[in-house]
């Protein structure tokens, strides 16, 4: 058996945002020995941002000593374009960096095994694994948060296309309706991202809210502004994941990221609104996520298992012999 198979060894995952990373130690059967928060220092440059990468893991692999266990690899996930193959990080527009070599930078500044993924379809390889979309061979998971970005499992294989596939976020859905961040007008991550539905209330009606949380509150009150505005998101989702239905037939959506905290007063008039504009299609299930906001760090933890059993010294494939749902990341 490889030195590092035993119970005494783990990965260290880290979810690097926009805003804030999160990093785990994960064992064997993906549960959390240990956490840890810090801020993302993206005004600073990307090269501050690798740095803070670089000590996160360093303190991570500290705590694993700490605590006996002997950290064997490192998955990293990222926002933006990645290219798993290569292991670059191809564009980050909050990040920064262009065509950065992720993979091989942290693994000569921590001497670690690293392997690098990107976020959305991390965490869809979680839920796909561990989730939600656990059994399925072809589903769709759809991240809503400050973006909207999807990851996409074809015939039971993940598509990638060089990192370009599942940006549903910038499907035209309302034509010459909103500026998307993206320069193009009427996308749906501009209609109906969480960012764009906090935006689009305090625009109609005057009143400044803090996110999508507080027009959800809204909604559950009747609020008519917040109504029509949670409406329009909705019915926009539905045009894109009937879009995504008819193209790539999915068996199951899973409805990921901050706005699936809403729960029922997304997801049913969601699934109502998408079952409308079905008819010959094969029908998805719509669900929740079942990892919410730990996805991205437990499909970070699979990839650094997969970092880790690709080690010549190693060579034993993952086990997940227990359901990380009930852990606390
Ligand atoms: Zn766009």
């Amino acid at each position: 058996m490889p030195e590092h198979a035993g119970s005494r060894t783990c990965v260290i995952a880290l979810d690097v945002g926009g805003t804030s990373m999160k990093g785990a130690l994960l064992d064997r059967t993906m549960r959390p020995l240990a956490t840890l928060r810090s801020s993302t220092p993206r005004r600073q440059g990307h090269e501050a941002t690798v740095d803070a990468i670089t000590w996160l893991l360093r303190d991570l692999a500290g705590a694993a000593v700490g605590i006996g266990v002997e950290p064997v690899a490192a998955g990293i996930v990222v926002p933006g374009i990645v290219d798993e193959p290569t292991q670059r990080a191809v564009h980050s527009v909050n990040l920064g960096w262009y065509d950065l070599p992720l993979a091989a930078v942290l693994t000569d500044a921590t001497g670690l095994p690293v392997r690098i993924g990107h976020d959305v379809r991390a965490g869809g390889t979680a839920e796909s694994r561990l989730g939600a979309a656990r059994g399925f061979d072809d589903a769709l998971f759809v991240a809503i948060g400050t973006g909207i970005s999807a990851a996409l499992l074809v015939e039971g294989r993940p598509l990638r296309a060089c990192g370009y596939a599942g940006e549903i976020g910038h499907l035209t859905v309302a034509p010459g309706a909103e500026q998307c961040a993206c320069g193009m007008r009427g996308c749906l991550e501009a209609v109906a991202s969480a960012r764009a539905i906090a935006a689009v209330y305090a625009a109609r009606s005057g009143h400044e809210v803090e996110g999508a949380e507080e027009v959800a509150a809204l909604v559950a009150r009747a609020d008519p502004v917040a109504c029509r505005v949670w409406e329009r998101a909705v019915e926009a989702l539905a045009e894109a994941f009937a879009a995504c239905a008819a193209v790539l037939a999915p068996e199951v959506i899973v409805v990921g990221g901050g706005l699936s905290q809403a729960g029922g007063l997304l997801i049913d008039p969601l699934r109502i609104a998408l079952d409308r504009r079905l008819s010959c299609h094969r029908r998805p299930k719509l669900v929740r996520a079942a990892l919410g906001e730990q996805a991205g760090c437990l499909g970070a933890g699979l990839l650094g298992w997969e970092a880790a059993d690709a080690d010549p010294a190693a060579g034993r494939p993952v086990e997940l012999v227990a359901d990380p749902a009930g852990g606390a990341l």
